[in-house]
């Protein structure tokens, strides 16, 4: 589309995708109207925000489609079941995500975009990845779900030379045009099924961003499902498979050797078989699952042709955001360690893999999630078990069944200072030389509006045993 004016197009959803949708599209000149399912304050306030400038917004109705509509723009999270995009389908009109609609209005000049998914680590790659690419001088930022928006990063005024792009399973399922210069997939575990519906459909969507690429389709060896999902893509002339893996590389693979983290697909001195980019030692924290999330990043940096040593100075200058197996504090000779984020078993199996003595903080909503393979893969790390949240007797039955003879407290408590007495309960089971570990394989939002809070409150009461101690 071109010429937006007069379009008739209704976005779906306000929030933090449509509100901006709507503005730039009726700036453009189309007739938006947005259609929402709740009828909040909030809700409220944006729909007068925008009735103000024109858009029309229709609150407590999601489910008609307006007559006329020739587009529909959807913020990510709607399912694609609903019946609004039923008739939009029956009717023959397209069906846009935020990423797609940021993907078709990006000027013709725009910079190229190195696409980050998977089910664990995207946040974490894309930053390592924008690190990286300002250390090698390159106009840069990290946008899609975190960061700047990718509306704002493709349409406002700070120009760029490259975009390291975090994509949900959600953004590419409607991102139909999509086509990234690199992607990654990082990993394929269970998740967000209930929205996909089936594991087939959610793995198909992660597929979605090595469609078209251009130069490198990065996967990850450890994890075969990623690879298929290169062998299915339709993807450029001369585009290749480039693999990560903790073990020795493969030629076109980057991996680990003696502890240096080495590239055999991007060599540029053809003498060499291999070139040395950094040390384990330089990615924080040196996790196994987190040095994978390096050499994916610098996977899509060398495909984009960042020299070596700017990947050594990009990792090295690379923090983690907060509540990612965040180090808290050490109390009596035990480590506080924060990873709120792990929302999922396939993350809180990471976290727990990167310790070897544990009490470990879990529970929350599980989300439709089983916890047999977690409990039982790290059954032997468990110095104990503290229980939080609604749905922890699902961990409690996975541990009776693989753990038995590993102690648990179960808290059955979901006031304000539940996390506190989670907190104390872990103090007396551990001891000197043990990590204390929240990392609760379930969502937060049983106790928590997410899992920042979550993680704030595990802080709090960390630095409440530091100052009693
Ligand atoms: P995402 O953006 O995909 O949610 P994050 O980088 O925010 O990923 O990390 C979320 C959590 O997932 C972390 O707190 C950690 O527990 C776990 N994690 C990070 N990287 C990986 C990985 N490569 N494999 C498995 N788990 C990971």
């Amino acid at each position: 589309v071109t010429d937006w004016q007069g379009k008739r197009v209704t976005v779906a959803g306000l929030g933090v995708s449509g509100v901006p949708a709507a503005k730039v599209l009726h700036g453009l000149g189309a007739i938006v109207t947005v259609v929402n399912d709740g009828d909040d304050e909030r809700a409220r306030a944006q729909a007068a925000e925008l009735e103000a400038l024109g858009v029309t917004v229709r609150l407590g109705d999601g489910a008609t489609l307006p007559d006329g509509t020739g587009l529909v723009v959807t913020a990510p999270g709607w399912q694609p079941d609903k019946p609004l995009f039923t008739a939009a389908r029956a009717a023959g009109v397209e069906i846009w995500g935020d990423v797609e609609l940021a993907w078709r209005l990006r000027r013709p000049d725009a910079a190229p975009w190195l696409c980050v998914t998977g089910t664990n680590g995207k946040t974490t790659t894309v930053r390592m990845l924008a690190s990286i690419l300002e250390a090698a001088g390159l106009r840069t930022a990290a946008v899609g779900n975190i960061g700047v928006s990718l509306l704002d990063a493709v349409l406002g005024d700070e120009e760029y030379d490259v975009l390291a792009v975090e994509l949900s399973s959600y953004q590419l399922h409607w991102a139909p045009s999509l086509r990234a210069h690199s992607a990654a997939v990082l990993n394929l575990a269970p998740d967000h099924l209930d929205w996909h519906g089936s594991m087939e459909a959610y793995a198909r969507d992660k597929g979605r961003v090595y469609e078209g690429n251009r130069v490198a389709c990065v996967y990850n060896v450890a994890d075969k499902a990623t690879e298929d999902l290169v062998r299915e893509a339709d993807v450029e002339e001369g585009c290749r498979a480039v693999g990560f893996t903790l073990g020795t590389p493969a030629p076109s693979q980057l991996g680990v050797v003696e502890g240096i983290l080495v590239d055999r697909a991007f060599v540029e001195n053809r003498h060499r078989n291999a070139q040395e980019l950094a040390e384990v030692a330089d990615v924080h924290p040196p996790a196994p699952h987190n040095i994978a999330n390096a050499l994916a990043a610098a996977a899509l940096a060398r495909a984009f042709g960042v020299p070596p040593q700017a990947v050594r100075d990009g990792l090295r200058a690379f923090r983690p955001d907060a509540h990612r197996i965040a180090h808290v504090a050490d109390v009596a000779g035990v480590a506080y360690v924060d990873d709120s984020k792990a929302t999922n078993t396939h993350a809180a199996q990471a976290s727990l893999a990167a310790y070897e003595s544990i009490v470990w903080i879990a529970g929350g909503l599980a989300k439709g999630a089983t916890f047999d393979e977690l409990v039982a893969g790290s059954a032997k790390r468990l110095r104990g078990v503290v229980l939080i949240g609604a749905d922890r007797a699902l961990i409690r039955e996975a541990l009776a069944r693989h753990a038995p003879e590993v102690p648990v407290v179960d808290l059955d408590r979901t006031d304000t200072g539940a996390m506190l007495a989670a907190v104390q309960e872990a103090r007396r089971l551990a001891e000197p030389g043990d990590t204390v570990l929240l990392a609760p394989a379930c969502a937060s939002m049983d106790m928590f509006a997410n899992y920042n809070q979550r993680g704030d409150a595990f802080a709090a009461a960390v630095r409440e045993l530091e100052a009693g101690a």
